[in-house]
């Protein structure tokens, strides 16, 4: 056998999330992409801002092509790492600088260096279900063991009492991911503070350290005014795994940061270690040109009311004919109970009308489906029909 033993399980399970995609496809080819609802992928369908393409352009005619083009720091550029430190320091009323500050290859790059940073074999990792699928591949990596916190269906909110019975000696980092994917639910104030309790007595009693590692991919998509509390006012030892994949439209450019703040145990060192993390991961440094652009869009932002008309089209046709689910405060998911208990089988019949949906499973969280809802509001418009075909066949209507 040419390939390793580690990749083989992967290959099995190669996410269902892209087979779906590849579905799409299919379907649009036999059906015309009209008539092909396809809400599988989270790939943003809301343009960059105007000025991230401005930014392009100026960078590439003010500044000097072989810097731009060239290798730095495996840390970043400085000027670009201060300048994010300046906008949270703003936001947040935060104090970080530029030694807080390592550019990564988006949030899938911070995640695996901080997790090479810090696992030894064996170490546990605990996140809450429903979860970004891909954490447990990550965790895998470094050797580590991913333990999943069973979700809350009531609210979605982390159940905290059960988060702490699994945390034991082991335990050397938590994946939270707020706003979440795939629920919309933003973790409130009180759940962020409980979490850091839990962390900081269960420290003591074991004499350890963990680090809560906050995967935010899409803090900038909150609706109704909904604020996204930030995670290192309520817990020493966290972390920040941002990307700008979302929040620019911009996944596949392939750039984020992670955050570590100074009040960190061993702050220096793991800010240290990870910058070695990110070489040693071939990722060497983050792209360039999007860093010098990042720089000059600090606090540009997608228009995140685009995504609001959809959120509120679906989600009030989705109530209208008799699903359920929560109103999603914000990302770009919608966390549909399934009407029957396999959730796959009602992929299957979304299936046969042309709708495409994920099943709940894929985030260790059966019985429910995510439907992606940065599509355009047009698509959402015409599935409506398909989806009364859906709840015709169930009955909810
Ligand atoms: N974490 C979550 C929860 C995500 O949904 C995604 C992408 O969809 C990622 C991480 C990876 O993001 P990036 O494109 O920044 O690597």
């Amino acid at each position: 056998m040419m390939i390793s033993e580690k990749m083989i399980p992967l290959m099995k399970n190669n996410s269902a999330i892209r087979m779906m995609f590849e579905e799409g496809k299919k379907l649009a080819a036999q059906y015309g992409k009209e008539n092909v609802f396809d809400f599988s992928l989270g790939n943003p369908s809301v343009p960059a801002p105007a000025e991230v393409n401005q930014a392009i352009r100026d960078v590439l005619e003010e500044e000097d092509s072989l810097f731009v083009h060239g290798y730095m720091s495996n840390a970043g550029y400085e000027d670009v790492r201060q300048a994010i430190a300046d906008s949270l320091n703003r936001k947040y009323k935060t104090e970080f600088g530029v030694n807080n500050i390592l550019m990564t290859v988006g949030a899938a790059s911070g995640l695996n260096i901080i997790l090479k940073t810090l696992l030894n074999p064996g170490d546990e990792v605990l996140t809450f279900a429903p979860y970004f699928v891909e954490y447990g591949a990550y965790v895998r990596n470094y050797d580590g063991v991913l333990r999943v916190v069973p979700p809350n269906t009531e609210t979605f909110q982390p159940d905290l009492a059960t988060f702490e019975s699994m945390i034991g000696e082991k335990t050397k980092a938590v994946i939270i991911n707020t706003p979440n994917n795939p629920t919309g639910v933003i973790y409130s104030e009180q759940t962020l503070a409980g979490i850091g309790d839990v962390l900081e007595r269960k420290q003591k009693e074991y004499g350890t350290s963990i680090v809560l590692i906050s995967d935010e991919p899409y803090r900038e998509l909150a609706y109704d005014g909904a604020v996204v509390p930030f995670v290192t006012k309520f817990y020493r030892n966290a972390v920040v795994c941002y990307s700008y994949s979302k929040s620019l439209s911009l996944p596949g450019e392939r750039i984020g940061y992670l955050l570590i703040p100074d009040e960190l145990e061993d702050s220096r060192d793991v800010f240290q270690a990870a910058t070695i993390a990110n070489r040693v991961l071939g990722c060497v440094n983050a792209p360039s040109l999007i860093q010098r652009v990042i720089k000059r869009c600090v606090d540009a932002e997608v228009d995140v009311a685009a995504y609001d008309r959809n959120r509120n089209l679906l989600y009030n046709g989705l109530k209208e004919l008799g699903f359920s689910c929560i109103k999603p405060e914000g990302a770009f998911y919608l966390f549909v109970k399934s009407p029957t208990e396999d959730e796959k089988d009602f992929c299957d019949v979304c299936k046969s009308f042309n709708v495409l949906v994920v099943p709940g499973s894929s985030f260790a969280c059966p019985g429910y489906v995510r439907i992606a809802y940065c599509v355009s509001y047009e698509q959402i418009e015409r599935s409506l029909p398909a989806f009364k075909k859906i709840a015709m066949h169930y009955q909810l209507v």
